[in-house]
């Protein structure tokens, strides 16, 4: 489903079949309802062929397999010469920076006005190509409950660890239903109000 060496999803395109997808591609994210282990997320991807398509994400791929928690291959270490696990390997430089107070993702809560680690799961809009290239996204805060959009680059959102210095915040507290947050969204993203906030977890 995930593939850490190209850092996208393999997903599914009727046109294509299988295509590969990164996260700053992703437009919407919704948990399905119901007792899902681990939760279930119904995804709409913007595609290459240019048509937008639904799929179903578990909630490990989104937020573990990018570390390279699910990654059971192999590649030959050329140090040692033997073969070791390539999921392994990603998990343990994964748990050292996270031991080092580095998150894989962040993002800054308008309501609350401070910086929050974040997994990839509590996003629920994405746009791209908002503002030269940026990626608008709105998060779902894990710790108050409510929704932030930041503007931030791609690589912030597709490369677990790279956390932008500064990133864009809406100067906007988002309703909690989700129909009035994508109108708000598509609204605020073509807006002047973004304010500069710098994204220091410590
Ligand atoms: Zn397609
Ligand atoms: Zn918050």
């Amino acid at each position: 489903m995930y593939d850490v060496l190209t850092t996208s999803f393999r997903l599914s395109c009727p046109q294509h079949g299988e295509t590969s997808v990164r996260l700053s591609r992703f437009r919407r994210l919704e948990e399905l309802p119901g007792p899902h282990h681990p939760a279930v997320y119904r995804i709409v991807f913007e595609c290459g062929c240019g048509d937008e398509h639904p799929g179903l994400v578990a909630q490990d791929d989104l937020d573990l397999a990018p570390l390279g928690l699910e990654d059971d291959r192999t590649f030959l270490n050329l140090m040692t010469s033997r073969t070791d696990s390539l999921g392994l390997e990603l998990t343990e430089l994964a748990a050292q920076r996270i031991k080092a107070g580095e998150w894989p993702w962040s993002f800054y809560c308008w309501p609350e006005d401070r910086p929050r680690p974040v997994f990839p799961s509590a996003f629920r809009l994405l746009a791209d190509g908002a503002r030269g290239g940026h990626v608008g996204v709105a998060v779902l805060c894990p710790v108050c409950g409510r929704i932030s959009v930041n503007l931030v680059s791609r690589e912030h959102v597709d490369l677990p660890f790279h956390n932008d210095r500064e990133i864009g915040v809406v100067a906007h507290v988002f309703a909690e239903d989700a129909s009035a947050t994508i109108e708000a969204f598509n609204a605020e993203l073509y807006s002047a109000s973004f304010d500069a906030r710098r994204l220091t977890l410590d």
